[in-house]
């Protein structure tokens, strides 16, 4: 099987180590020449290009990965329509699906949205690496076309993924909570311990961060980019998401104004509870 990858980037080039490691011809199609020299030397894909039509025997491509950033998604899916054959299909791994899946495939009807959900923090081809799909879970949204929805299921689960069929607006209501909120929440962590003024403090607060300052912060202190476009592209379902978080931070800081520590400590063996039904 021939397989596309446009975006390069950390999920891109991860995703075409996996598939060239499974013995598929892998072409990629990136912005920079550096970065499609760096993806065929690092093994991710056999041959990259910086135009589509550069692309040897497109027309013999069975599944595109749309891997650029969100905003690219859609105009990629446009010059690829134009090109492609027919029988191609042609899927995404975007954060978030609503602004994406119903547009796409309007303009191309072998779209099926879907969204890897395995990352790091770090961005770029650099930052690619084996198996980061394997045991994680992979949104597969529902569509028209069953043998297309059921090629691209296929892929996935052939990554080691556990895939979910979702609609684009639940997914992308559940993602707020669980991924989009934690990037927010992490950057304004790290926000509010740099403002921390006593030079004294702030020296020791930077010196014994550890393990738990690190989890907590993870995702804040990751791609700008993709956390300024999961806000932009998921904008209502993240604002419910942190006012009903801030509603959550009032009542705790309530408790330990009121010294209650039996409501403090309640509140914690809840969440101590509760963690498990997420991870
Ligand atoms: P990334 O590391 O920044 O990679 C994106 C790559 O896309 C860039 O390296 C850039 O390559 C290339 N690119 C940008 N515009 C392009 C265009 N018009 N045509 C072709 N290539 C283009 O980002 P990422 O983290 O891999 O994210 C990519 C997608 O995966 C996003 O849609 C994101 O929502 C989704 N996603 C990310 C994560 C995560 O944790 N990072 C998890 C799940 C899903 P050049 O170097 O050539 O400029």
């Amino acid at each position: 099987m021939q397989v596309g990858i446009v975006g390069l980037g950390l999920i891109g080039g991860s995703l075409g180590l996996d598939l060239k490691a499974q013995g598929r011809l892998v072409w990629g199609l990136s912005r920079s020449r550096a970065t499609c020299e760096l993806a065929v030397n690092m093994g991710a894909v056999d041959i990259a290009v910086t135009e589509l039509l550069d692309v040897p025997q497109l027309e013999q491509t069975q599944v595109i990965f749309v891997c650029t950033p969100i905003a690219q998604v859609i105009p990629t899916v446009q010059l690829l329509a134009k090109y492609v054959g027919a029988h191609t299909v042609i899927t995404d791994v975007a954060s978030v699906k609503g602004a994406i899946v119903q547009s796409a495939q309007g303009i191309y009807p072998r779209f099926i949205g879907s969204h890897p959900m395995a990352g790091t923090e770090v961005q770029g081809i650099k930052g690619a690496q084996r198996d980061l799909f394997v045991d994680r879970p992979c949104v597969v949204c529902p569509a028209d076309d069953i043998d297309a929805v059921d090629i691209v299921r296929s892929l996935w689960n052939s990554l080691g993924m556990k895939v979910y069929d979702c609609d684009p607006h639940t997914h992308d209501q559940a993602v707020a909570w669980i991924s989009h909120l934690p990037v927010m929440l992490g950057a304004s962590l790290i926000h509010a311990c740099h403002q921390q003024r006593d030079a004294k403090v702030q020296y020791f607060a930077q010196k014994l961060a550890s393990s738990g300052f690190r989890d907590t912060t993870r995702v804040g202190g990751g791609n700008p980019e993709l956390g300024r476009l999961m806000a932009e592209f998921n904008c209502e379902a993240l604002q419910i998401a942190l006012s009903q978080y801030q509603a959550e931070i009032s009542l705790l800081a309530q408790m330990i104004n009121q010294e209650n520590w039996d409501a403090v400590q309640n509140y914690l063996e809840n969440a101590q509870q509760w963690r498990s039904l997420f991870v």
